[in-house]
């Protein structure tokens, strides 16, 4: 809506963030800055994926796989002529001392080389972990074969703990991807490997020589809030930071509040995103989060 409402005369009503007046009409304007397609561990293709997101009527949609940029082109191709703006970003596997931190990372060059060796490495090291992990399921008793994970991983970049995950789901070893990471794949489980991920200070300048602009993904989702503390975000700010997504299913409404202090506190641009990954996520549907329009104009400011 933005680019749209501007062109039809529209304006944002102050402290109703997200509705816009065009004549006698109220409109809302629709962003979510977090999605996954088949490139990574979603289960729609880039195609669909932007088709879903014109049905749900959004204005703006970021397509944000770990670690690639391979669904760029199809969802562009897609989202060409029509009303819909496409943001192409992506999920970075960064950590931070021993914390796993997940950098959306949007409108940068993939082919900046320091960052697209790094890419290169993470994805190497998903890719090594798969034999490693299925050696661990074998040992508890779990047949288990990389066809197995072939199989429900078509058109996937590389097969990773999802597709393990969807694969025991299609053996009838568990119920759902959730089950699957309770009890076979998560940190100290049978199937737990540990893989390469980029350091986070490292790739927050990587991001921003690349062109981009990075945002961490649920700062205090899974147990993170004791990592990233307010100073540490303040800190992180400084190193080039852009924002943090405090709109995301992964915070209750009293980490929010505090998140959105954090950001008004230190500069720190306020996103949401749904984190939709097709039928791989239950409960994400696209647009059950959002950013504000205003945030959104403010994260493309920051573009260097
Ligand atoms: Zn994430
Ligand atoms: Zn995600």
């Amino acid at each position: 809506m933005g680019r749209v409402g501007a062109a039809l005369g529209a304006a944002p009503i102050p402290h109703c963030p997200g509705i816009w007046v065009c004549g006698r009409y109220a409109v809302a304007v629709l962003i979510d800055l977090h999605t996954h397609s088949h490139c990574s561990d979603g289960t729609d293709s880039p195609r669909e994926l932007i088709r879903r997101a014109r049905a749900a009527s959004l204005d703006v949609l970021a397509l944000t796989d770990h670690d690639t940029s391979d669904g760029w082109d199809e969802a562009g191709q897609a989202a060409a002529g029509t009303e819909l703006r496409l943001i192409p970003g992506m999920e970075i596997s960064c950590l931070y001392g021993r914390a796993g931190v997940h950098l959306l990372a949007y409108l940068l060059d993939p082919g900046y080389p320091p960052l697209a060796a790094e890419l290169e490495a993470v994805r190497d090291s998903r890719a090594s972990r798969l034999p490693a992990m299925l050696a661990g399921l074998r040992e508890v008793g779990i047949d288990i074969t990389e066809a197995d994970v072939a199989r429900v991983s078509t058109a996937a970049t590389s097969m990773g703990r999802p597709h393990v995950a969807d694969a025991l789901v299609g053996l009838g070893v568990v119920r759902d991807r959730d089950e699957a990471f309770d009890r076979y794949l998560g940190w100290g489980r049978p199937g737990y490997v540990p893989r390469y991920a980029a350091d986070l200070t490292e790739m927050i300048g990587y991001v921003r020589r690349a062109g981009g602009v990075s945002v961490i993904a649920h700062p205090w989702g899974r147990g993170s809030q004791r990592t990233l503390t307010a100073d540490v975000l303040a800190d992180l700010a400084t190193l080039g930071l852009t924002g943090i997504e405090v709109d995301h299913l992964d915070h209750d409404a009293a980490q929010r509040e505090q998140l959105r202090s954090i950001a008004s506190d230190t500069g720190l641009v306020v996103t949401g995103g749904s984190d939709y990954h097709g039928t791989g996520k239950v409960d994400h549907p696209l647009a059950c989060e959002t950013t504000d329009p205003e945030q959104f104009e403010r994260l493309l400011a920051a573009v260097p």
